[in-house]
């Protein structure tokens, strides 16, 4: 069954074996993997100052940089030739932070990924279209082999070619969709104008490799007739499976048993008490090829120890409000753009597509909202493009206290993304 009962352990229980193979993972780093050991060193930690996870609030972070500084094989605690498969994050700038498994590694990945699916309600008698790209990026090959797995029918699309995508899941019946949420938005608004909801047997979305608001995932639902869920996971710590909601969809369900989960102050890196938003920090429990220590995952949210309705008694996150990497800050106010997207997909008139445009005029921020009509004859009512400006406007005032400036644009003018969407034109 792809529901262990690892997933209704006892809390303590299950402290205990976090306990058991943190140390492992400590032991395991000081013996194989040397620059990791050397960033212990240099931050004055030696091996003996740590004998039960309590400890680990005493060591430093990990970060993209430690990637960056080592790449490509240089944080890795394995020979080369234990690696059986390498991907790598899907940064736009720079070399990729990359991530290795062993044989071991990938067999835990399977069945953490089969647990996300299984949480979010897939079944055997499931056929997943898999519309994450296949490459690199752990999206599409992480939910491949999860699916195949747990005996789910797979049919590997990748992302593009939306109107054969659409075709294939009619013909091929898909009861799964996979994919980020913003080509699933994007899919989903094809299915709605070729008019072919009805012909379509979806049931489930699956969503991740990026956050969403759950303003977009009920416009998703509605247009695909599906219930949505999110999971969660990066490259650096495995890639999807780190956590998945299940069907009460209160917060994703961390694999706690192979992931330890912290929350931080991005600032000072405090860790902070529970229920409180923060940034996640994660060290994994169970890694052969790729180890780490405290990894900063930059995504923002918060997580709740309380046992979820569907019995499983893993900590869950909350929907990430967005990376710290996202953050605009504008005139001394902090902005993610999950907060403008909840005001804007709930505005009628406009469509969920939007680009945010940060400028800098005479040394004053600003920022301007490019937003999609949903009807173009929209642009030639005056009084009509005031009211849903000042709407907008007025909400986010609201929220942000932040004055920004609005701009409607003709339907299908702003750019579309078939993996993760990029909102922010930041021009400073
Ligand atoms: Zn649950």
């Amino acid at each position: 069954m792809w529901q262990p009962d690892i997933e209704t352990m006892g809390r303590e229980k299950l402290r205990a074996l976090q306990e058991e193979r943190f140390l492992k993972t400590w032991n395991h780093i000081w013996d194989n993997a040397p620059a990791q050991r050397g960033i212990l060193q240099a931050a004055g930690v030696e091996r003996g100052d740590v004998t039960s996870l309590a400890d680990i609030a005493k060591l430093p972070f990990t970060d993209k940089k430690a990637f960056a500084d080592n790449y490509p094989f240089g944080l890795f605690a394995v020979p080369r030739e234990k690696i059986i498969r390498l991907h790598g994050t899907s940064g736009t700038t720079g070399k990729p932070a990359m991530g290795a498994y062993t044989a071991s590694d990938m067999a835990v990945w399977k069945d953490l990924i089969a647990r996300v699916c299984a949480a979010a309600g897939v079944t055997k008698q499931d056929l997943a279209q898999v519309s994450f790209g296949y490459g690199l990026f752990t999206g599409g090959f992480g939910l491949h082999q999860g699916l195949e797995h747990m005996g789910v029918c797979v049919l590997p699309m990748s992302s593009g070619q939306t109107e054969k995508q659409l075709m294939m899941m009619r013909d091929m019946g898909a009861t799964v969709l996979i994919s980020t949420p913003s080509y699933a938005l994007y899919l989903s608004e094809a299915v709605r104008e070729h008019g072919i909801k009805g012909e379509l047997k979806l049931r489930v979305g699956l969503f991740g490799g990026e956050g969403h608001t759950s303003e977009m995932a009920a416009q998703i639902e509605e247009n695909l007739g599906i219930t949505a869920t999110s999971n969660y996971g990066l490259c650096e710590l495995t890639g999807p499976g780190v956590s998945g909601e299940c069907l009460y969809r209160e917060g994703m369900h961390i694999a706690e048993d192979h992931f330890y989960a912290e929350i931080i102050d991005p600032e000072t890196g405090k860790v902070l008490p529970e229920g409180e938003m923060g940034e996640l920090v994660v060290t994994p429990l169970s890694r052969e090829a790729l180890p780490l220590l405290r990894y900063r995952t930059k995504d923002i949210t918060r997580l709740t120890y309380e046992t979820c309705r569907c019995g499983r008694t893993h900590a869950r996150m909350a929907p990430t409000l967005g990376r710290s990497d996202d953050m605009l800050i504008i005139r001394g106010v902090n902005v993610f753009p999950s907060q403008i997207e909840s005001v804007l997909i709930r505005q009628e008139h406009i469509g969920p597509h939007y680009m945010l445009v940060v400028r800098r005029e005479s040394a004053m921020d600003t920022l301007e909202i490019q937003v999609e009509l949903i009807d173009g004859s929209v642009l030639e009512s005056y009084s009509m493009l005031e009211r849903i400006r000042n709407n907008i406007q007025g909400k986010i005032k609201d929220i942000l206290g932040l004055t920004v400036k609005v701009t409607l644009v003709a339907p299908q003018t702003i750019e579309r993304f078939m993996g993760k969407a990029r909102r922010v034109r930041d021009e400073r």
